[in-house]
């Protein structure tokens, strides 16, 4: 078995919109909360038709409607700032508030979806992408040593 066809960037795409949908479902009508990154990313891995294909399927797989998928009710706008130019997040009542756009979606992306940054030399995950840089300079194991 071999590594997902699905493209990165579109498995992430529809998890995003996968999300939406699921939470808007939890908090209105009580079903689960979404799935994790992990679980999602176990069953993108089992699909291997086309990329063009992967979200149809996606919807059929996990028994969701195309009349819900595509419907425009749950999808959630990112936030804009407020007067005191704070960035709310309300994620379905998140009460978060961030100083700036890239603080809020490092929140949403680590929070709300569960997205990790994995350093590429060693096993460390980090929750915050900001914190790669700082690692892999001074406490990654396999970090170069200063010269
Ligand atoms: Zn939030
Ligand atoms: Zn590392």
């Amino acid at each position: 078995m071999t590594s997902s066809v699905v493209p990165r960037h579109l498995s992430d795409k529809v998890f995003r919109r996968y999300h939406d949908i699921q939470s808007f479902l939890h908090s209105e009508l009580g079903f689960p909360e979404p799935m994790s990154i992990e679980q999602w990313e176990s069953i993108v891995k089992t699909y291997s038709g086309l990329p063009e294909n992967f979200e149809a399927w996606v919807w059929s797989a996990l028994k969701i409607p195309e009349q819900i998928a595509l419907s425009p009710i749950p999808s959630y706008e990112p936030p804009t700032p407020d007067t005191s130019g704070d960035f709310f997040c309300n994620y379905y009542g998140c009460p978060k508030a961030y100083k700036n756009k890239q603080g809020w979606e490092n929140h949403f992306n680590g929070e709300h979806l569960g997205f990790r940054v994995h350093c590429p030399d060693c096993d460390a995950v980090f929750k915050n992408p900001g914190s790669l840089p700082r690692h892999r300079r001074e406490n990654c194991p396999m970090r170069k040593e200063a010269r």
